[in-house]
């Protein structure tokens, strides 16, 4: 006679199988290694806060970088310096973009690409320091600063508003086109959370990318 061990338990395995494999392909299909899409660009010279701006110039394995950001972003304030404490912040904040700014700007390894500063200055870097002490910021206009008027924030009182400028020469191994660049504005200055980058080149094309992790194929 037949046996009697092939009970009904073992019906249903196959089909519990599938469906893990089905979520793994959901979750590795969202880990892609493509750079990131740029939303627009911001207005040309505008003051925005929390965005930098990079004009990169390319030209084989060589190129400059220009950038700029609002000074509050660079060491947390706009007005001159006042007092030492400020003038300290202010000193390391210049400090930090002449000397980390391959840290935020990162070419592809393989490129060993070098970047020297040629000039660093904010808004108050004509003036010297002394002679800000006592008066208001109305005394801005006087120095030849006339932007300032044109960017109506009105928004921040009477407060000025200032500008760290830098621009850096870079050299390469290789070329750059058809490199990846990527952000990480955050190790060195978290207040930037957007980049405004205008890259002129053997490929030309500029948008607004996120400053902590934008991968942008050049
Ligand atoms: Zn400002």
């Amino acid at each position: 006679m037949g046996m009697a061990g092939m009970g009904p338990g073992r019906r249903g395995h196959g089909l519990g199988a599938t469906i893990p494999g089905a979520l793994l392909l959901v979750f590795l299909g969202g880990c892609g290694e493509g750079a990131d899409a740029p939303r627009p660009l911001g207005a040309e010279g505008a003051h925005e806060h929390g965005v930098a701006r990079l004009d990169l110039s390319i030209e084989g394995s060589e190129g400059a970088l220009q950038f700029r950001a609002p000074a509050a972003e660079i060491y947390g304030f706009e007005h001159a310096p006042r007092t030492e404490e400020e003038m300290a912040r202010r000193e390391a904040g210049l400090r930090a973009v002449r000397e980390r700014i391959a840290e935020a700007v990162r070419f592809a390894p393989e490129l060993e690409c070098s970047i020297s500063v040629r000039d660093v200055a904010d808004d108050h870097g004509a003036h010297g320091h002394d002679d800000h002490g006592a008066h208001g910021h109305d005394d801005h206009g006087a120095h030849g600063h006339d932007d300032h008027g044109a960017h109506g924030h009105d928004d921040h009182g009477d407060h000025s508003h200032s500008d760290v400028e830098a621009t850096f020469d870079i050299t390469c191994a290789g070329p750059l086109a058809g490199s990846r660049l990527t952000l990480a504005f955050d190790r060195v200055f978290p207040g930037i959370v957007d980049v405004d980058l205008q890259v002129v080149g053997e490929r030309s094309f500029g948008g607004r990318y996120r400053a902590a992790g934008a991968r942008i194929d050049l």
